[in-house]
C-alpha cells in the first residue's frame, strides 16, 4: 500500500516570516513540494509565472471556480488566490506532502474538504515585533501597514482552528519546530496502517 501525501496548510498574518520558513523546510524535508497557487495579482519584483504563482486574469479565475478546479479560493487584500484540486491530488496520490501557503480562509476549507490535512500556523513574538517587520521590509506605504496590522489580528484569531502554533522568534528555532512538526505527524499511527499490514500478512 503506499502512502498517501499529507496536505501541509501553513498559515500566518503578513511580515510573519512565512515566506522563508517554508522556503526553508522544503530545502530540509524529502518528499515535500510546494503547491502552486493560482492569483490575479500581478507578478512582483522577481517573481515568475509557473513557480512562484500562475498568474491570470479575473475571468480565468472566475472560470476556474465555476468548474470546480479549486479545493479552496479567497480573497486576501482584494485579490484572489486558489489552490488547484487536481495538481494538489496528484501530488498527494505520488506520496508527496504538499506545502500550502494560504491565508486562513483558505485554510478553513482545506479543513473542510481534506480532513487529513496538517494545519500549522506562524505566530510573530509580538504585534510591536511585526510592526518592526512590516516597517523595515520596506513594501508598504504606511497606512497599508496599519490596515495589514489590524488584519493580522484577526488572522491570529482564526489559529484557533489550526492543529500547531509555531513562534517566529529566533527563525532556526521556529524552522527546527515546524520540521519537527511535519516528521511527527508523518509518524502517526492512522498513517502508517502499511507497515502493520506488511507486518502481519500471514504468507
Ligand atoms: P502574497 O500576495 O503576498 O504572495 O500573498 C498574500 C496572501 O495570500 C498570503 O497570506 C498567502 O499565504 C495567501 N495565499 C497565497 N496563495 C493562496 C491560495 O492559493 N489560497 C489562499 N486562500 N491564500 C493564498
Amino acid at each position: 500500500m503506499k502512502r498517501r501525501g499529507i496536505p501541509i496548510v501553513i498559515s500566518a498574518a503578513s511580515g510573519t516570516g512565512k515566506t522563508s520558513l517554508c522556503k526553508r523546510l522544503l530545502e530540509t524535508l524529502s518528499h515535500t513540494a510546494r503547491s502552486i497557487s493560482y492569483t490575479t495579482r500581478p507578478p512582483r519584483g522577481e517573481e515568475v509565472h509557473g513557480r512562484d504563482y500562475f498568474f491570470v486574469d479575473g475571468a480565468t479565475f472566475d472560470q476556474m471556480v465555476a468548474d470546480g478546479e479549486f479545493i479552496e479560493w479567497a480573497e486576501v487584500f482584494g485579490r484572489r488566490y486558489g489552490t488547484s484540486f487536481s495538481a494538489v491530488q496528484d501530488q498527494l496520490d505520488q506520496g508527496v506532502d504538499v506545502l500550502l501557503d494560504i491565508d486562513v480562509q483558505g485554510g478553513m476549507q482545506v479543513r473542510e474538504r481534506l480532513e487529513h490535512a496538517l494545519l500549522i500556523f506562524l505566530l510573530p513574538p509580538s504585534m510591536d515585533e511585526l510592526k518592526r517587520r512590516l516597517i523595515n521590509r520596506a513594501e508598504d506605504a504606511p497606512d497599508v501597514i496599519a490596515r495589514r496590522l489590524q488584519e493580522a489580528k484577526n488572522e491570529i484569531r482564526a489559529s484557533k482552528d489550526y492543529d500547531y502554533l509555531v513562534v517566529n522568534d529566533d527563525f532556526d528555532q521556529a524552522a527546527t519546530d515546524l520540521r519537527a512538526i511535519v516528521r511527527t505527524h508523518r509518524l502517526r499511527r492512522n498513517r502508517r496502517d502499511d507497515l502493520v499490514a506488511a507486518l502481519t500478512t500471514d504468507d
